[in-house]
């Protein structure tokens, strides 16, 4: 078993406190990842969807985890479980400094989370307060104007990478 920290960070122009619409633990939140086989090495096509308010039994009957699944060519079984209360949002600051802030705790076992995509369902708030909702990443970008602090604001060049956490 290993645990991987999903880490992300982007250029936030005039924007702070980048996180998931419901906060950094929102059971809604969709996370979308390909999984690295740890058996075989084979990488997944599709991408995966997991989120807090979705678990399925553990195919190895311990519980319930957040996804199982068998590599397609190997055939090996893995299972991923999110850890809740490891995630910050991403600062103005953090952007600044080109600083990665901490999402989401995954422990995982027969598999290796790679490739993060950006979907929607994300939140921000301008340096004036202004909040802006349900923001659509998955073109990778996203800008608006802030009618309060009259400025354009915007999110672009989203990263993430997945850490082995000890
Ligand atoms: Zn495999």
């Amino acid at each position: 078993m290993v645990n991987y920290l999903l880490l992300i960070t982007a250029q936030l122009d005039n924007l702070t406190d980048f996180q998931p619409q419901g906060g950094c633990d929102d059971p809604n939140f969709t996370y979308y990842f390909k999984l690295k086989c740890g058996n075989c090495g084979e990488v997944t096509q599709k991408e995966t969807c997991v989120s807090l308010s979705e678990t399925v039994p553990s195919t190895k009957g311990k519980g319930e985890v957040h996804l199982a699944q068998k590599c397609k060519f190997c055939s090996r079984e893995g299972t991923i479980t999110m850890i809740t209360g490891h995630g910050r949002p991403l600062t103005y600051e953090d952007s600044e400094a080109a600083k990665f802030a901490p999402l989401m705790l995954f422990d995982c076992r027969g598999f290796e989370p790679v490739d993060f995509s950006f979907g929607s369902g994300w939140k921000a708030e301008s340096i004036d307060g202004t909040k802006f909702n349900d923001i659509d990443l998955s073109g990778g970008e996203f800008s608006e104007y802030d009618e309060k602090g009259e400025c354009p604001v915007m999110i672009s060049e989203v990263r993430a990478m997945f850490n082995v956490a000890k």
